[in-house]
């Protein structure tokens, strides 16, 4: 399959990946001698911030994504190919996708991460994560599913299960979806289910570290364990999930808490692409990478973002998946090329943290700023509102997104929660879309022995 990109007598500059890495790059060479070329296997930009707000009827799927070829109509050096990358070719200066190959002068990997489940294969075929946007309107159709089959079913244990949401990984997407679930609870569910007992909804917020939000301010960290307390997310800190089978969370050999709904926000992984030596690639399959992006080894290759490793003296195990670490590295690199173009020695790059910040529910956030400032409650809650909505890609994305915001705020309501497209875990599918291996039906499975919520020793 030919690409049909046209000739160019500019260098090509060829970006995987239009997240906010490949976004901002492509964006930072609008004006730059060479030909770029954007491929994503999605035809949109996503907002990934915002899913667990998808995943839980606050947003429409419309306002967190945007369209690759909007973004760009009118840069005259862009092009864009909707497609899979499959391998690079560093040989040939050539990478293979699913539309055919395509040759580069340059290539920069800003492909992402991928959910990390730890190699632990009942997690991996039965827990919904919350990656994309298809992962998050199948965690919406799935809970309000099971909150429909809880109506149903006159077993007691099935009931329970149903009804328990466990949420792994007490980071804060962990931590956001626990708060807006439980702002859900409050608010919500009693006006669309009076004739289920909410009292019996549990929402299990399990983390293996001893704190919640690790990377933050002590301070944060405290601040976050009691919104969590007084929303009654019950959070359960030094715990494992082992396993996951027959809507069984296993915190050890036997003990477990009975749920069918698992979301595993624990981890992730760099989102490697294959064909490049083993030394390239680092601990959490991220891509090892110079302080100007390159990959080692490699003059014409560069990873950014999530997907690059990066070592620098203050930060001896890569700098974070952040979205300001993936903007910041794609505007250095901008610069990085056309240094290299006019034959100059491009600069290091160095991070500049503007802070980082966690919501918990309404009114209820953290905020933690350079210098050992941090806040939180009311006014970290705005904060967190205007820095997203700001970052939020397109006008009226951010228009809808506001008008969301306010109409749940006063009338303590969502509008979203329509089971569109019914989900049953036959439906899973990993990151890249893939169907994964058929596991255990969409009706629990139960073991004859009642299960109990189990409390850790
Ligand atoms: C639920 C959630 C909440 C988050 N919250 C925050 C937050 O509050 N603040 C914050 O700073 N960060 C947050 N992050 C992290 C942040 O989203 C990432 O650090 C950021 O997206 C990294 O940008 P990137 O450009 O490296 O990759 P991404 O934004 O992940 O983009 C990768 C792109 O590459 C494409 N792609 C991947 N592989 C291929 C392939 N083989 N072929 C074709 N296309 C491919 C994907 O489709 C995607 O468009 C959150 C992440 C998640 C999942």
């Amino acid at each position: 399959m030919d690409t049909n990109l046209p000739v160019s007598t500019q260098p090509r500059v060829v970006i995987v990946g239009c997240g906010f890495g490949g976004l901002q790059l492509a964006k930072s060479l609008r004006d730059a001698p060479v030909q770029v070329v954007v491929v994503d296997r999605n035809n949109y930009h996503n907002f990934q911030p915002l899913l667990y707000q998808v995943a839980t009827g606050a947003l429409e799927a419309d306002s967190i994504a945007y369209p690759i070829r909007k973004i760009f109509a009118g840069q005259k050096n862009f092009f864009y190919r909707m497609a899979d990358v499959q391998r690079v070719d560093t040989a040939s200066n050539t990478i293979h996708t699913s539309v055919g190959d395509i040759h580069y002068d340059y290539l920069v990997l800003a492909t992402g991460s991928l959910t990390n489940f730890f190699g632990i294969e009942s997690l991996e075929k039965n827990a919904m994560q919350i990656k994309s946007i298809p992962n998050a309107l199948n965690l919406r159709s799935f809970i309000f599913q099971n909150f429909e089959k809880a109506l149903l079913t006159a077993d007691p244990d099935e009931k329970q299960a149903l009804l328990n949401i466990v949420v792994v990984g007490g980071g804060p997407t962990g931590v956001e979806i626990s708060g807006s679930l439980a702002e859900m609870r409050k608010h919500v569910l009693p006006k669309d289910y009076p004739e289920l007992d909410l009292s019996k909804m549990q929402i299990i917020l399990v983390e293996a570290g001893t704190e919640l939000l690790g990377p933050m301010s002590v301070k944060s960290q405290q601040n976050a364990k009691r919104y969590m307390d007084e929303l009654g997310v019950q959070v359960r800190l030094n715990t494992h999930i082992k396993g996951y089978e027959n809507c069984r969370a296993y915190y050890s050999e036997t003990e477990f808490i009975p749920t069918e709904n698992l979301i595993w926000a624990a981890g992730v992984n760099g989102a490697e692409v294959p064909g490049f030596p083993a030394e390239a690639i680092a601990r959490n399959k991220r891509i090892n990478v110079n302080r100007c992006n390159q990959v080692v080894g490699y003059a014409n290759v560069f990873a950014i973002g999530d997907v690059a490793n990066m070592v620098t003296g203050e930060m001896p195990r890569g700098l974070p998946m952040l979205a300001p670490v993936a903007q910041q590295q794609a505007e250095h690199l901008a610069d990085t090329i056309q240094r290299l173009l006019k034959g100059q020695t491009p600069a290091d790059f160095t991070y500049k943290n503007k802070g980082v910040m966690a919501i918990v529910s309404r009114n209820k956030a953290v905020v933690d700023l350079p210098k050992g400032v941090h806040f939180s409650g009311f006014f970290g809650w705005l904060t967190w509102l205007f820095v997203h909505l700001m970052t939020l890609v397109g006008f009226r994305n951010k228009v809808v997104a506001f008008v969301d915001w306010a109409f749940s705020y006063f009338s303590s309501d969502q509008a979203l929660r329509l089971i569109i497209r019914p989900f049953s875990r036959r439906d899973v599918k990993d990151d890249q879309g893939k169907k994964k291996a058929e596991h255990n039906t969409s009706t629990p499975q139960y073991n004859p022995t009642p299960p109990a919520i189990q409390t850790p020793a």
